[in-house]
């Protein structure tokens, strides 16, 4: 074979999906591709971008941390970056996170909960609570430990040997109530699952994963609060710790700083990725208590959480990072927020009276379609049609299945978003008549 090596694009067929499209440039809300077209990017390319493509205050950072150090080994060594990163991370986690353990994406991020709560109760002395319970439709990421915790899925299925048994118990996916309710007849019965399994496996039980109010790529599933605050309550009146996966969720996208915080609910560990540079690097981080992190702190080096990636606390992602948490500071986020909510307010119930439309909902600057189908979710072959539509129209939107998602960059222009809004409809209406 001559010529460049071949570049294998994830989520990629090639025989079914089209060739990939040449993007030159970012700028706002939109991406520009090399044949001089203009895209509005409706997903925040893959739910990572806040405040903008080419934010000129977070490139600048980079540039310039850049020149003076771009990387140095975290163990044993630490940087300005890094420490104030820390100082910012402060003002804005929620108070009883003390501790921060960087990593490089939301999957390690996850992982390096999923090992801080098992290490946790070997440190303290009960190796036998190891056993994790996760939520129906969850996702927490594609390497081994969080596909183990994900749900069964297209995603997982060729794995599934490589995958240790998770306890599952149901999200509250109301739209298809796994408990045959209504929202107007229920109690949040879905959670007995819950209590039944603490009380099967009394005194198992390491720690219950939740993406907190909004499973995203499990369908774009949106709970009632009080799901999470139940579940958080029977999760610690069990004695078992509480992870927030907030990869998705943290950094305003559910409408506060971080969807569990919202809900009045203290995690024991937290995971924040995408959004914490803005969308620039590729960083993570794993927050725990200081009650977790005691655990860990000894005389005995057994008790080490022996976990660091090479690019752990890289000085740019951390550079990356401040900076965004300084345009929070300095520009009118949460209003933008506000208005990108205010708009799914007002579009939405408008979409919800077409054709084919099952279910609408919302949750901050989130918005989901749910299409009625007979075929498989994800797999559907609506997925490609919506998606081709989309391009066709200049935006960007990458449906799950049947599910259409907005998930905007906070920056979008309000006339852009109603645009958008258009073009679903257009896209509904044309997939109904076919
Ligand atoms: N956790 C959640 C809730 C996510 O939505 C994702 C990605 O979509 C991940 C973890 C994995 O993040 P990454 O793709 O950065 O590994």
């Amino acid at each position: 074979m001559t010529g460049p090596v071949h570049i294998w694009h994830p989520f990629t067929q090639e025989a079914l999906d089209p060739p990939p499209v040449m993007i030159e440039r970012g700028e706002g809300a939109y991406l520009y591709t090399k044949d001089g077209r203009r895209l509005v990017d409706g997903i925040s390319s893959w739910w990572v971008n806040l405040h903008g493509h080419g934010h000129p205050r977070i490139a600048d950072a980079i540039a310039n941390q850049a020149r003076l150090l771009e990387h140095v080994v975290f163990a044993g060594f630490t940087h300005e970056p890094a420490e104030r990163l820390a100082s910012k991370l402060r003002a804005v986690t929620p108070r009883h996170l003390t501790h921060v353990f960087f990593s490089d994406n939301g999957s390690t991020a996850v992982e390096v909960a999923l090992k801080m709560a098992i290490q946790y109760w070997q440190n303290m002395g009960e190796p036998e609570r190891n056993r994790v319970i996760a939520l129906d439709h969850a996702y927490h990421g594609d390497t081994a430990g969080a596909m183990a915790l994900s749900a069964d899925s297209p995603f997982t299925e060729a794995f599934d040997r490589l995958r240790f048994p998770v306890l599952r118990t149901h999200s509250a996916y109301c739209y298809r109530c796994p408990v045959g309710k209504t929202r107007d007849n229920c109690d949040i019965e879905c959670l007995e699952r819950l209590e039944d399994l603490f009380a099967e496996h009394d005194g198992e039980i390491a720690a219950l994963i939740v993406e907190p109010l909004l499973q995203a790529a499990g369908g774009m599933i949106m709970h009632p609060s009080e799901f999470l605050t139940r579940a958080a309550e029977i999760c610690h009146r069990n004695g078992a710790l509480l992870i927030a996966d907030e990869v998705l969720t943290g950094f305003g996208r559910t409408g506060t700083m971080f969807a569990s915080e919202g809900a009045g609910v203290t995690a024991d560990i937290m995971c924040v990725s995408k959004g914490l540079t803005g969308g620039f690097l590729p960083f993570a981080a794993t927050f725990t208590t200081d009650e977790v992190y005691r655990a860990f702190r000894a005389a005995d080096r057994t008790r080490t959480l022996y976990h660091g990636h090479s690019y752990a606390g890289n000085p740019l992602g951390c550079a990356a990072a401040v900076a965004n948490l300084e345009i929070f500071e300095t520009e009118p986020v949460f209003d933008r927020i506000r208005t990108i909510e205010r708009i799914h307010r007002e579009r939405l119930p408008l979409l919800a009276k077409l054709p084919l439309v099952g279910d609408s909902r919302m949750i901050g600057t989130v918005a989901a379609i749910e299409l009625e189908t007979d075929g498989p979710g994800y797999l559907s072959d609506m997925r490609l049609r919506l998606y081709n539509f989309f391009i066709e129209h200049g935006v960007l939107l990458r449906p799950l299945g049947n599910v259409i998602y907005i998930l905007p960059p906070y920056v979008i222009p309000p006339e852009e978003l109603h645009r958008i809004y258009d073009v679903i409809g257009g896209a509904i209406v044309e997939i109904s008549e076919q």
